[in-house]
């Protein structure tokens, strides 16, 4: 974030010109994600080189549940399906024996996962939450999140990855005993889209500062960490780049970014932005191609249900991952698209010239058996492994269900 813009001319490089090369400056991106038709063969070209030079041959994907812990939420994005006020049709919070007889399903279908995936902190304004919560014991959604995954954890050879918005330092030294790895989208750091009528107007949470201090806070605590930006929600195409370049920032200093999700926007005729375009599939290829460029050594994901049909195409844009895709839960967050099937997703990835394996939701080089390096070469400090109960049991079901390579363990 501390790069400055300079001011020296753009070289832009004709069809065929193959010597773009990551990772790109900031001006470079700034000109590259908006190339043209003409240009795009070679970004793309130079994206895929990266993205070989990073994980040859493997595209990866994490077989997982999904686990809607509550889908109360106290903010009210403009794009969002997902979120509820207590009363609505459809609002809900799960039980103990829910998220248990869900993650239990999961184990059956080959799962490693237990994804959870909630509002952030509804008992803030709902006084409903409150309730639920004292009901189940619980003084916070965060207390009753750290819990379920203790129970995953325990009852269940599945690894949690929470999703709760927003966290604290010590939420996220509490979360990271429980689970390998966790997450938190940037989605944009365009503060102008908290304004009226904007896709984070009422929606406190998504504030980029608050936001990039949780992402930074994981760093400082060694915790890998899942982020990404979403495309076409009112951002512009310079903010684009200027979200990826604070991620690649955070990563420089710290390290541990394992993820980077480029999530499209899809207009739904429920949500308030109903009437929003869709980012077209040029400006998809494009952005994925410019975040392979500016972190070639980072996991570069797209959703392939957002991108359906031709969901393969984000291959030539240089992903090497597929992010969560479950055989059983449908994506809450966007239930109208379903995920692929696993053996469709294979056979599209083996065309591209691709092995599909399954990752933990940890993956590979953030384990302490396979620790490999980020962009800087720096190895992020995993707190797994500290003495306490809780922990070993952590480590022991990463040991359990990770391949020596640190991918999930194949099942015979
Ligand atoms: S996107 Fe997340 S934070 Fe925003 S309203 Fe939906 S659940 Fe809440």
């Amino acid at each position: 974030m501390a790069e400055q813009v300079q001011s020296r001319p753009l070289q832009v490089p004709t069809r065929g010109d193959l010597h773009l090369t990551a990772p790109v400056s900031r001006e470079d991106a700034y000109h590259w994600i908006d190339a043209n038709d003409e240009e795009l063969p070679v970004l793309l070209a130079a994206a895929r080189k990266a993205r070989d030079r990073f994980k040859p041959r493997v595209i990866t994907y994490s077989r997982k549940v999904f686990i809607p812990l509550t889908n109360l939420c106290r903010d009210y994005c403009g794009y969002c399906t997902f979120r509820r006020d207590p009363g609505q049709p459809g609002a809900h919070t799960m039980t103990p024996e829910e998220v248990l007889a869900v993650a239990r399903a999961g184990e059956k279908t080959g799962c490693t996962e237990a994804l959870f995936s909630l509002g952030d902190k509804p008992e803030l304004l709902f006084p409903e939450m409150r309730e639920t919560l004292r009901r189940l014991g619980y003084r916070s959604t965060l207390h009753y999140l750290e819990a379920m995954c203790e129970l995953v954890l325990r009852e269940t050879s599945l690894l949690p990855h929470p999703n709760p918005g927003l966290m604290s330092a010590e939420w996220i030294s509490r979360l990271a005993v429980v689970s390998p790895s966790m997450g938190l989208m940037l989605e944009t750091t365009n503060p102008s889209l908290l304004a009226p009528g904007a896709a984070h107007d009422n929606a406190p949470d998504k504030l980029p500062a608050k936001r990039l201090r949780t992402i930074e806070e994981a760093g400082k605590q060694g915790v890998a960490f899942t982020t990404g930006i979403l495309v076409g929600i009112g951002e512009s195409l310079q903010d684009r780049v200027d979200a990826l370049l604070a991620i690649r920032d955070l990563h420089r200093r710290y390290g541990h970014i394992q993820e980077v999700i480029i999530q499209n926007f899809r207009a739904k005729p429920e949500i308030p932005m109903h009437e929003w375009p869709e980012p077209s599939r040029g400006e998809m290829l494009r952005t994925v191609a410019v975040a392979r460029l500016l972190m070639p050594n980072v996991n570069i994901q797209a959703p392939p249900n957002l991108s359906d049909p031709d969901y393969e195409e984000l291959l030539d844009a240089g992903i090497n991952d597929w992010g969560g895709i479950s055989p059983l839960t449908p994506d809450f967050i966007n239930p109208e698209r379903p995920w692929p099937h696993l053996l469709e997703l294979e056979k599209r990835t083996k065309a591209k010239g691709f092995e599909l394996r399954q990752r933990l939701p940890v993956y590979p080089e953030f384990l302490p058996l396979t620790r490999g390096h980020g962009e800087t070469g720096v190895s992020p400090v995993r707190r797994m492994g500290t003495p306490g109960a809780p922990e070993s049991l952590l480590t022991s079901r990463v040991e359990t269900v990770a391949d020596a390579a640190g991918y999930a363990r194949r099942v015979a």
